[in-house]
């Protein structure tokens, strides 16, 4: 009998990969599911991405590069926060990791140690709280609601900080809602960091993917208390369709990026060599596929929440970022466990029970997906929920 450590035991595994993994094995096997669970675009890399990628293969980029990633990269990466972002980054405030989620789990084994907390509002990206408990941190859930449009309230904050506090997160726009903190919101957040001198690590994966005029602000542009207080996470598989490469970042002050560069050159090292060209070349090279994928996001929105809101035991709200729409299923008498899996049962349709996001009232359907799919799987829903 293996003893495992006790941190293992405390972290379940990650619900999105593995519903994710189920509906796939489901399609393997000839059986015609819907799949609406991992946030994963099903476009292709853009090609002048995959090209600069192969000639980086092809030109001898094999090897070990530095850990923190190639400093062509960095450079570029922090060009797009000065220029993008209005955020005032060098090469050595970044660090290349392998996806957006190493990024943040490297932050907590840098930051977050026994006895700290951090703060996190749900519905939140499932993985923050395993992230913070691994590293043997305290996650502070505090709850949101629809009414407030899932966003966590100044006082909220305020009344949730302890002398423990260390770090809170924010993810806007957010998985699961979509929703998007306004620029006057994320300065009141800011405020309370700065009084409370906490720590924030803002998760902008989603910043490009943002619908009706819908603005993202990153925090840490609202001033230098806030900015030297602000870590950035960021990456490239939502916006650029590159979710295998497994490329992001994170952004911050030096002595952090130095303490996040220390565990990855322990850990991981380099993110894959020519797969940091290809990232290079998604920074430099036209913004139009982002565009072209935001169009097709925008279509897919409409109609899912559209179906969504005229089935009358289920309620959501229009989201206003990323490609999520979050589903209240209170009406029909079910928890989120036993919604998904009898509508995969019964219907063969994938999605993420809402319990992954501390809301087990809701479901998640992710619309990155084709709009033949979408409107198969919302005619199956309207029957799994007798409309
Ligand atoms: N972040 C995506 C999602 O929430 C991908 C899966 C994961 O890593 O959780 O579906």
């Amino acid at each position: 009998m293996i003893k495992l450590a006790t941190r293992v035991g405390k972290v379940p595994p990650s619900i999105t990969l593995a519903i994710a993994a189920k509906a796939k094995a489901m399609k393997t096997q000839g059986i015609d599911v819907c799949s609406f669970s991992a946030g994963e675009p099903d476009f292709d890399t853009p090609q002048h991405i995959k090209d600069a990628a192969k000639l980086a293969l092809d030109s001898g980029k094999t090897k070990y590069g530095a850990a923190s990633g190639e400093p062509k990269l960095r450079e570029a990466i922090a060009k797009k926060l000065r220029n993008d972002n209005n955020l005032n980054y060098g090469p050595e405030n970044v660090i290349v990791s392998n996806g957006g989620k190493h990024s943040l789990f490297n932050l907590m084994l840098a930051l977050i140690e026994t006895g700290d907390e951090v703060i996190i509002p749900a519905p939140y990206w499932l993985s923050y709280p395993e992230m913070v408990k691994l590293a043997a941190g305290t996650p502070v859930i505090v709850e949101t609601t629809a009414e407030t449009e899932y966003k966590i309230t100044p006082q909220q904050l305020r009344e949730a900080i302890t002398p423990n506090t260390k770090l809170f997160v924010l993810n806007s726009p957010s998985n699961p809602t979509g929703t998007v903190y306004t620029p006057d919101e994320i300065k009141a957040l800011a405020e309370v960091i700065i009084d409370h001198d906490l720590l924030v690590v803002s998760d902008e994966i989603y910043e490009k993917i943002l619908y009706d005029g819908a603005e993202h602000i990153s925090i840490g542009a609202l001033g230098e208390e806030i900015f030297k207080r602000t870590i950035i996470s960021n990456g490239f598989a939502k916006s650029y369709s590159m979710t295998g490469w497994r490329v992001g970042y994170l952004a911050g002050p030096t002595e952090l990026i130095k303490a996040t560069s220390i565990i990855q050159s322990h850990s991981t090292s380099n993110v894959c060599t020519f797969a940091q060209y290809g990232a290079i070349a998604a920074l430099e090279d036209s913004q139009d596929c982002v565009q072209e994928m935001l169009t097709a996001f925008t279509q897919r929105r409409r109609v899912m929440v559209d179906r969504i809101q005229a089935m009358s035991k289920l309620s959501c709200s229009t989201p206003m970022g990323a490609f999520y729409v979050f589903v209240d299923i209170s009406q029909t008498g079910m928890k989120s466990l036993e919604f998904s899996d009898a509508l995969l049962e019964a219907e063969k349709v994938a999605v993420i029970p809402g319990i992954a996001f501390g809301a087990d009232d809701c479901i998640r359907l992710s619309y990155a997906t084709d709009l033949g799919t979408i409107e198969k799987g919302m005619a199956r829903l309207e029957k799994f929920v007798k409309v």
